[in-house]
């Protein structure tokens, strides 16, 4: 039986991918999304509340990222669950081959919204204490720090939301950032300020996280005090985003930061593979930008499928 060749492969079913995957079947291409965690939706489904996505004020990341995967499935979109082991270019066809544990699937475009995961602090006992009082979620991990004293490391958005959402949980909450000010967006030094189990340790760092089986101690490094020791039950890392981009590496171009060099448009530097969302250089990083992405994307998608890609494309649904 011959194999189905798709139109379009779009690897991951966040935000970018569901939306580029929406239009893609408006569009009437033959697409299948790969998404290599049992439920999409992306970095959203851990977020408490989502408040900047337009018309949908105060939802929770967990029903908009449903919102997304439900009105994808409701227009049909193929959505396989599968961890990719490979990605190849049929010298023949053209056609990319992504191997999974499940087979291979071949399309004539790739899509890469592969998004961002959370990036390690690098520091000793991280490693060894995550999952036992290191966290990179407190959405997903704060209820069990009821009433404790917990840290959060980073100046961002994130950090200050982490810090603002644990504080209705815990007793106290160290909020450590390396520099004198705060990264995060203004609307957000009021309820920090207002918060008052929370205590902000500005040009800090941390330099181990310390514990037998749980994590016990910070230690701490404060510009002019130096090293010193600081009790904790928890902590929380919110110290930025990775790409993921190891499956594109050597495919195509990245930038110094790990992240696909891809504009608006969502080219890369390979003909025929696409990126969209968080994975590309872009400045703003959000929900409404990787879904703008993937709405872009897709008109670049066609142009390809119609203009510069060497595979026949009958295989256009109608
Ligand atoms: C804690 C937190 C709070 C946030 N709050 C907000 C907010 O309030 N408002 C806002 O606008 N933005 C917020 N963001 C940012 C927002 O979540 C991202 O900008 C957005 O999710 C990016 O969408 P994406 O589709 O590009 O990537 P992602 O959401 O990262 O989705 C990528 C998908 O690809 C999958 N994937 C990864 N690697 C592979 C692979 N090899 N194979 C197959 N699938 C793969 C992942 O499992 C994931 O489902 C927040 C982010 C975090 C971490």
């Amino acid at each position: 039986m011959k194999e189905t060749v798709y139109d379009l492969i779009i690897l991951g079913a966040g935000p970018a991918g569901l939306t580029a995957g929406i239009y893609a079947r408006r569009a009437r291409l033959k697409t299948l999304i790969l998404e290599k965690n049992f439920t999409g939706g992306g970095q959203i489904v851990s977020t408490d509340q989502v408040d900047n996505y337009p018309g949908m004020p105060k939802i929770s990341g967990y029903e908009l990222a449903e919102a997304f995967v439900n009105h994808a499935h409701a227009l049909g979109l193929e959505i396989t669950q599968a961890k990719i082991t490979s990605i190849e270019t049929d010298a023949q066809t053209g056609e990319k081959v992504i191997g999974t544990k499940k087979g291979n699937f071949r399309g004539k475009a790739l899509l890469f919204a592969c998004g961002a995961g959370h990036r390690h602090l690098g520091v000793p006992g991280e490693e060894e204490l995550a999952g036992m009082g290191v966290s990179y979620c407190a959405t997903c991990d704060g209820a069990f720090f009821k009433d404790r004293t917990v840290a959060v490391v980073g100046g961002g958005n994130s950090a200050v939301e982490e810090a603002l959402f644990l504080s209705r949980l815990c007793a106290k909450v160290f909020l450590i950032h390396r520099r004198e000010t705060l990264r995060a967006d203004p609307v957000l030094w009021e309820p920090l300020e207002k918060a008052e189990n929370i205590e902000v340790l500005y040009n800090t760092t941390v330099s181990r996280i310390t514990g037998e089986e749980q994590v016990e101690k910070l230690v701490l490094c404060k510009q002019g005090r130096g090293e010193y020791e600081q009790k904790v039950d928890g902590v929380f890392l919110a110290v930025g985003m990775e790409p993921n981009t190891q499956l594109a590496q050597g495919l195509v171009n990245l930038d110094e930061n790990g992240y696909i060099v891809a504009g608006e448009d969502g080219k890369t530097s390979a003909p025929g593979i696409f990126a969209a969302g968080d994975i590309r250089t872009k400045r703003v990083r959000q929900i409404l930008t990787a879904a703008a992405d993937g709405a872009a994307v897709i008109a670049s998608v066609s142009d390809y499928l119609l203009q510069d890609c060497t595979i026949s494309t009958n295989s256009i649904e109608n």
